[in-house]
């Protein structure tokens, strides 16, 4: 089996051929077990402070909200039961003292990663929605479809469906030595793998040997797949590579990079060690935390899993 990051191991079954049948839907609607995650501006509501958990509410609080409109996703079905988010931005709910909104980024990492792969697919697609009102082939206002799946325009008939942006992320290889590069729009002494989107017309093992020459100056030659994550920031799917870096010296893009190094196997150990043990002083040189895929890219080449 293929490791799993955050985002990843989504646990439910997301019954893709029926999600079309109103019927079934309203049916599931209707079912006493059925639970529905409230998103408002892509924060999820929380119970629980010291140990955080998605408030997971029975429908009957929502019949309004969906009665009125408000977007409604079914997730897919896990534990016996169905699970549906639904984007509750404007909407007047009860206040409960004990629910609080907090940031997906800050939340994922302290709730198991079958409930933050959850959350993934639901703030992407509620912000997918948010962003997609109008046909972009008309210009229409479109309406929802496939309980979440789909935006038809009744104009001109066309389907639309939520997009996921392809991302390459690479560890470029020189011998015993990976390059990370630092960001010019972060602050202190953050070093991470180069990263960029993929290109119509474009491999994916083009889009890694183009990233690393156009933001490093190095020219790559064999790249190997290693993993991936999705990233609900708003809806990309992580690719992460190796790559045999044929160059050595560098030149960074100073429209991208701050800053890119070549770190040796002792170096990212020891930074993917401090990385993992929490917070870090900004100043001293550092990887980002275990949720980011080029966390464990690090940690996997740091182990010695892979080579190029
Ligand atoms: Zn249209």
């Amino acid at each position: 089996m293929e490791d799993i990051y955050c985002f990843g191991g989504n646990p439910l079954d997301r019954v893709s051929e029926r999600r079309g049948e109103r019927e079934w839907i309203a049916a599931l609607l209707d079912a006493p077990g059925t639970r529905v995650l409230a998103l408002r501006d892509l924060k999820p509501l929380i119970r629980g402070t010291a140990v955080p958990a998605l408030d997971w509410q029975p429908v009957a609080p929502w019949r309004g909200q969906i009665e009125a409109g408000a977007t409604l996703i079914f997730l897919g079905i896990g534990d016996g039961c169905a699970h549906f988010a639904i984007d509750a931005t404007g909407a007047n709910f009860a206040p409960d003292i004990d629910i609080e909104l907090i940031d997906v980024r800050a939340l994922a990492p302290a709730i198991p990663t079958g409930e933050a792969a959850i959350l993934a697919e639901a703030r992407s697609l509620i912000d997918w929605h948010a962003r997609h009102r109008f046909c972009a082939q008309c210009g229409s206002p479109t309406r929802v479809a496939s309980a979440g799946w789909v935006r038809r325009c009744p104009d001109c008939r066309a389907s639309h469906f939520p997009r996921t942006d392809p991302v390459v992320i690479m560890l470029a290889v020189r011998g015993d030595r990976v390059l990370l590069g630092r960001n010019r729009r972060r602050p202190g002494a953050r070093f991470s793998c180069l990263a960029g989107f993929v290109e119509p017309g474009e491999t994916l093992e083009e889009a890694v040997r183009r990233e690393v020459r156009e933001e490093a100056g190095i020219r790559c030659g064999r790249v190997r797949y290693l993993a991936s994550q999705p990233w609900p920031f708003p809806s990309s799917l992580m690719m992460g590579f190796l790559a045999e870096a044929l160059t050595e010296e560098i030149t960074v893009d100073p429209q991208e990079l701050a800053e890119a190094r070549w770190f040796s196997r002792d170096e990212i150990r020891e930074m993917v060690a401090r990385a993992a043990a929490g917070p870090d002083d900004p100043a001293r040189v550092s990887l980002p935390p275990p949720l980011a895929i080029a966390h464990q890219l690090c940690r996997r080449w740091s182990r010695e899993l892979d080579s190029v």
